[in-house]
């Protein structure tokens, strides 16, 4: 995978595993390679629930809207599984940097690409632009999915164009009932 400078497909990625997440090992690689991944992944037992451990620790970064903690965050993650940057042009991918050592097995794998993807992210995005969905927030509103926004406004809310009409039918339905 190439972290272009935006870092969007790690943190696209992350998004996607944390919003529906894959019955099994098998589900979580065909995942990744659909993001781009070309890799092979060494597999090891724990691959399942260790990916699931690095998802949950993103959903902590994502989960704080505060940029100093999230930075806090992000800033201990990258120190567990980060390196310094190295060219490499495994697979026939074209040369390109990893941010990590030479391991293959998915967890450590995942953990450094969508660290560092998130920070890349932030940084050249801006802060703000992870969360979760607004539709959310409203009592009883079952989504709790991931909204990444790459979007040139930096203004996206809504996960979907589903949570953003059944959001607008209830702002409607409240001045209705005025
Ligand atoms: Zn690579
Ligand atoms: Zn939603």
């Amino acid at each position: 995978m190439h972290l272009n400078p935006y870092g969007e497909y790690a943190v696209v990625m992350a998004a996607s595993l944390a919003n529906d997440w894959p019955a099994d090992r098998a589900g979580i690689e065909g995942r990744v390679r659909e993001h781009g991944m070309t890799m092979t992944f060494e597999e090891t037992a724990d691959d399942y629930a260790g990916t699931r451990a690095v998802i949950d620790s993103w959903l902590r970064v994502v989960d704080t809207d505060d940029p100093g903690e999230r930075a806090e965050l992000l800033n201990a993650q990258l120190a567990a599984v980060a390196a310094y940057p190295r060219l490499t042009d495994h697979d026939n991918e074209g040369w390109h940097l990893h941010y990590r050592d030479d391991y293959r097995d998915l967890p450590r794998v995942l953990a450094s690409v969508i660290s560092v993807g998130t920070a890349l992210h932030l940084t050249t995005r801006g802060m703000h632009r992870l969360g979760r969905c607004a539709a959310g927030e409203e009592p009883g509103d079952p989504c709790r999915n991931v909204v990444v926004d790459v979007t040139r406004g930096g203004r996206q809310r809504y996960c979907s164009v589903r949570c953003a009409n059944r959001a607008a039918v209830r702002r409607h339905r409240a001045r209705e009932s005025d």
